[in-house]
């Protein structure tokens, strides 16, 4: 497509767009003089549905009119409450509903997923990351290998980009794979890389760890809701994710997790247990010796935290309506459009330098695009934050802009570029 950088242009593209009136459905946030700001910021924390208080409130009124009968009794009775959510999460993620459960949060199910999938052996007690991974999931995967006996210098493989590049290569993770062939236990890569916005070739990846006797597992923080993953298809073992970035659940929200059938109705497949993942049937007869539920749910642990997954269940619904694969094809024009807009700008105001480093491929990135900043990147990211533009900025030099294809239109790409073009220092 051949882009303009003008209003009419921009909103020539909203009037086009299928998805537009999703917009209408969130609540943005507000400046001290009462303006609506301009939201780039659902990467970090996606914004609140309109329809989340509702959903919340239905089951704070069901606890009130039936306490703990509501376990059975209220509109969504709590007793198998995540059964509401399962088949809209496994559709973000590609997966079987058999395969998909919701339960605790993010880096907390990590640590339940490799109690599972992290079995070390031998020689093959190794698990291979990217380098720079998000903070929790590097300390996550140390504290995993010293909890089996293991150093993190040893045991941890990093994948770093080319010397002067700030991105992954696959055929250089593929090489990695291959040169620790008889060491890898476990192959574990973001989905989308929080950093640099990169999508990786999950299913490039899942083959050749598969190829080498390892399993593969990806941490889909930053690629869930954002990215339409294809986890069993591509025969991926295991995923985790959260619900507040791009699947706008709110702040500290549920987690959800992929476990291929092929483990996940294997009731020998060794779990960390509690009774929430017990037979259903049976859950309540509270008898000795653990009987997993089939599938994902079988690795539930604890009761299901009602009030935080009726929020969750009401962003779900919408992305229902929205559709994850129509989301993807809005979601590259408008971060094609981000592009095109950021150039330009770079073109027209000799203060701002910057070089993207997200990948230029729209087949390996999402809506994100991360700017390495040449000279007064706090300055510039100030500047948006004091012109009502939330943006995110990344120790030393990195600024964050992550156009969400939900609630972002192509008018808010034109503004930020817009007031950029009009930073001087
Ligand atoms: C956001 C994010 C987390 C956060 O973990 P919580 O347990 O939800 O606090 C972990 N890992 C990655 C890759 C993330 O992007």
């Amino acid at each position: 497509m051949q882009f303009q950088n003008t209003i009419d242009f921009a909103r020539h593209l909203d009037q086009q767009d299928s998805l537009a009136p999703f917009r209408n459905e969130f609540y943005f946030p507000r400046n001290q003089n009462d303006e609506t700001q301009i939201y780039f910021c659902g990467n970090s924390l996606g914004l609140q549905p309109k329809s989340a208080a509702a959903a919340l409130n239905v089951e704070l009124e069901d606890w009130s009119a039936w306490g703990v009968e509501g376990h059975f009794h209220g509109r969504k009775p709590w007793f198998h409450y995540h059964k509401f959510l399962t088949e809209q999460a496994a559709k973000i993620v590609g997966a079987k509903p058999i395969e998909v459960v919701v339960m605790n949060q993010l880096t907390v199910n990590l640590h339940f997923l490799m109690a599972s999938f992290y079995k070390p052996n031998g020689n093959r007690y190794k698990i291979i990351m990217e380098a720079g991974a998000f903070p929790s999931d590097m300390y996550a995967v140390e504290s995993q290998v010293t909890f089996h006996g293991y150093k993190y210098e040893d045991a941890v493989i990093e994948v770093s980009p080319k010397p002067g590049q700030h991105i992954l290569q696959t055929q250089d993770i593929l090489d990695t794979i291959e040169a620790h062939k008889d060491e890898i236990a476990l192959v574990f890569f973001s989905g989308v890389q929080y950093y640099t916005g990169q999508y990786f070739d999950i299913q490039s990846i899942t083959k050749k760890a598969h190829e080498i006797g390892a399993i593969a597992g990806f941490d889909l923080a930053h690629a869930a809701g954002n990215i339409n993953v294809k986890l069993h298809d591509w025969d991926v073992d295991f995923a985790a994710w959260c619900s507040y970035k791009y699947l706008n659940s709110g702040p500290g929200n549920v987690s959800g997790i992929y476990i291929h059938e092929k483990h996940a109705t294997n009731p020998n497949q060794h779990r960390l247990a509690g009774w929430w993942g017990y037979r259903e049937d049976k859950r309540f007869l509270m008898q000795k010796g653990y009987a997993p539920e089939p599938g994902a749910a079988g690795w539930q642990m604890s009761n299901a935290p009602v009030f935080g997954m009726a929020v969750h269940s009401a962003s779900l619904e919408i992305f229902d309506r929205a559709g994850i694969d129509n989301l993807r094809a809005k979601s590259i024009a408008l971060t094609g459009y981000l592009e095109f807009i950021l150039n330009e700008v770079q073109k027209s105001n000799p203060q701002i330098k910057f070089q993207i480093i997200t990948p230029q491929d729209e087949q390996q990135r999402g809506a994100q695009l991360s700017l390495l900043v040449e000279q007064n990147g706090k300055k510039i990211f100030d500047f948006l934050t004091n012109n009502n533009v939330i943006a995110d900025w990344r120790e030393p030099n990195v600024i964050r802009i992550a156009p969400a294809p939900l609630y972002n239109s192509f008018e808010d790409v034109y503004q930020l570029g817009k007031i950029l073009s009009e930073f001087s220092i």
